[in-house]
Order: structure tokens, then sequence, then C-alpha cells
């Protein structure tokens, strides 16, 4: 166990027992969307309000292992108060950081992906996301901020 692995476990602990943004914005005006993993019997429900292309607000509810809701609480404090296009351009970063996972069998973290700058304490979860099963719980709230976001913008031409 190297200290940066230890780092990340600790990141993910104190997400896990301190979670950030916890709760529900009231829905109307925030936009609501749940999601499940059935892999592991993660909930979350996500709220969130979209103003002046910008995500204003989020809130993270729910309940599941601590990949999921550290996950959530992660992802909750890297995107509110982020423009709409910062918002995409992370969530793309951190969907390419999970898929190399995903592909990588051995389960080990490749070094070039270790404490990438713009992830900040995201990178913590490529540290427990060794085998592809864990890979829906750290994806499933970042799942739900993207139906969420593609249906706002479908309800606002
Ligand atoms: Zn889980």
């Amino acid at each position: 166990m190297s200290d940066l692995e230890d780092l990340y476990r600790e990141i993910i602990l104190d997400h896990y027992r301190s979670p950030r943004n916890r709760g529900e914005l009231p829905s109307p005006p925030a936009h609501r969307v749940e999601g499940f993993n059935p892999l592991c019997g993660d909930e979350v429900v996500v709220t969130m309000v979209v103003e002046d292309d910008r995500l204003a607000d989020i809130k993270i509810g729910g309940t599941g292992c601590s990949i999921s809701q550290s996950s959530a609480s992660l992802m909750s404090g890297a995107v509110k108060g982020k423009t709409l296009p910062e918002v995409r351009e992370l969530v793309r970063t951190f969907k390419s950081m999970m898929s190399i996972h995903e592909a990588s069998l051995e389960g080990e973290v490749p070094d070039e992906l270790l404490n990438p700058a713009e992830l900040g304490e995201l990178a913590a979860l490529q540290g427990v996301v060794k085998f592809p099963v864990r890979i829906k719980c750290a994806t499933l709230s970042w799942n739900a901020l993207v139906q969420g976001l593609e249906e706002l913008a479908q309800a606002t031409p």
C-alpha cells in the first residue's frame, strides 16, 4: 500500500462519512434525476439548478456503498458553480479515467494517470476503481448528472 493509495483511501472515506452537498433541492424549480445500480444496490438522487448556463446548485441524496456515495460527494463539489462547458469537460475527463480502468484487466493504475491536476480530489477514485463492477458505483452519480443536463437542454430550446 503506497502513500498515494493511503491518501486516496482517506479522501474516499472522508467523503463517505461527511458527504458534501447532501440532501435534495426543492423540485421544482430544481431538476431531479434518480439513478440505480442494480449490481451493487446503490441509489442516487441528484437535484440540480441551472442558471445562465451555469450549474448554480446541486445536492445529492440516496444510499449505497462507499464508492458510489463518495463519488457523488466528490462530483458535487467539483461541478457546483461551474459553467456547463466546464462541467461537460470534467465529466469527459472523469469518464475517460474510468473507461481506461475498465480496459485494464490487470487492475493496475497506469502511471500517467496518477494525480492528474485537472481532477483534483477526484483522482482518488482511480485508486479504488480497480474492478469493472465498481466502475458502475463510481459513475452512477455522474450518469445521473449527464442525464439531468440533457433533459434540461431539451426542455429549454
Ligand atoms: Zn456500489
